[in-house]
């Protein structure tokens, strides 16, 4: 049998198995190799990653029709999409993940489909805030925030997508105004990432930030990071004609997938009760499947309405977005 095989560069050398699965993953290690594991256990069938940090779009593109990948793996509906628009997918139809992932979290056609989804929220200092001082995105913009916002980079796929979502909530001449809003409000330029604005808040540098939910997990397992989440709790902002902003991770199949067939199972055990609870517990996000309850840790952080906006609308409305936070010089 062949070792399961994590560099890019073996997986496109090495010819697999007839009946491995193959995937390409935009997502890490830690988090996909208890899933493999569960699944192989299960079947006995071989799964090979690529796990990679770009150019997935590039690599299955120049590959094409002699791509070694079935699955590919990846965080945000833009993304998603944008490997659908560039005809790299194929629809898929399962009775089992249709059980599972609910109409509004796949495609129509079944080129995509969700395994979890995470919320884009408030991380506030536990002392320097209350949980009424802020209830929505829009209250973000509220001057009495003024120095005391950190965030990464506007152009960050996570905050792209949740300006395309006030955008379609608001328009592009409300969004231009909130982008300067937040702005104003920044404690210092856009910088680092998601956690790196946790770390800020705990050595006092400003008072609330803008995350996902996940990262809580993921620092309270972390020695180092342990203190800075202590320092914060979440709160769930929702917009004011909405819910909270919600993205997701999912799965597609490629257009090349030589082996349809295991991918599909593969597929299927992902959005299975066992691999959705590992989802939940690894890696601190929601469960797609409705009958999978996110962990304690995850239910203890409170709940929330998602945001109803179609998630494809938003990802189309993304270069729009983008180019508003250009616009503003958010990250100047
Ligand atoms: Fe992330």
């Amino acid at each position: 049998m062949f070792t399961r095989l994590t560099l890019a560069a073996t997986l496109a050398a090495a010819p697999a198995l007839a009946d491995d699965v193959n995937v390409y993953s935009y997502r890490q290690p830690e988090l996909l190799a208890p899933l493999t594991d569960a699944f192989e256990a299960e079947t006995g069938i071989n799964v090979n990653v690529a796990y990679m940090k770009k150019g997935m779009v590039e690599r299955l593109t120049a590959e094409g029709k002699r791509s070694p990948a079935d699955l590919i793996f990846t965080v945000d509906a833009a993304r998603m999409a944008a490997m659908v628009e560039a005809g790299l997918t194929q629809p898929v139809t399962s009775a089992t993940l249709s059980a599972n992932v609910p109409p509004a979290f796949h495609d129509p056609d079944g080129h995509w489909w969700t395994l979890t989804t995470r919320a884009r929220v408030v991380y506030a200092s536990k002392d320097r805030v209350a949980d009424a001082d802020i209830t929505t995105y829009e209250d973000l913009v509220d001057p009495k925030w003024k120095g005391r916002i950190c965030t990464r980079s506007g152009t960050h796929p996570y905050n792209v997508a949740l300006t395309a979502a006030y955008l379609h909530h608001h328009g592009a001449e409300a969004t231009r105004e909130w982008l300067k809003g937040l702005k104003a409000n920044l404690a210092r330029k856009p910088q680092g990432n998601d956690r790196a604005q946790i770390k800020a808040i705990w050595a006092g540098e400003c008072d609330i930030s803008i995350g996902n939910t996940y990262y809580m997990g993921a620092m309270l397992k972390n020695e180092e990071q342990q203190a800075w989440a202590d320092s914060v709790r979440l709160l769930f902002p929702t917009f004011e004609n909405g819910g909270a902003h919600v993205n997701i991770s999912g799965v597609a199949m490629t257009g090349a997938a030589p082996n349809k067939e295991n991918a599909i199972k593969f597929m299927e055990f992902l959005a299975s009760p066992k691999a959705q609870q590992i989802y939940a517990e690894t890696n601190y996000e929601y469960p797609i499947a409705p009958g999978t309850p996110p962990s304690d840790l995850v239910a203890s952080w409170g709940s929330f309405a998602p945001d109803e906006a179609d998630l494809m609308d938003i990802a189309r409305m993304r270069p729009d977005a983008l180019k508003l936070v250009e616009e503003v010089d958010f990250d100047g």
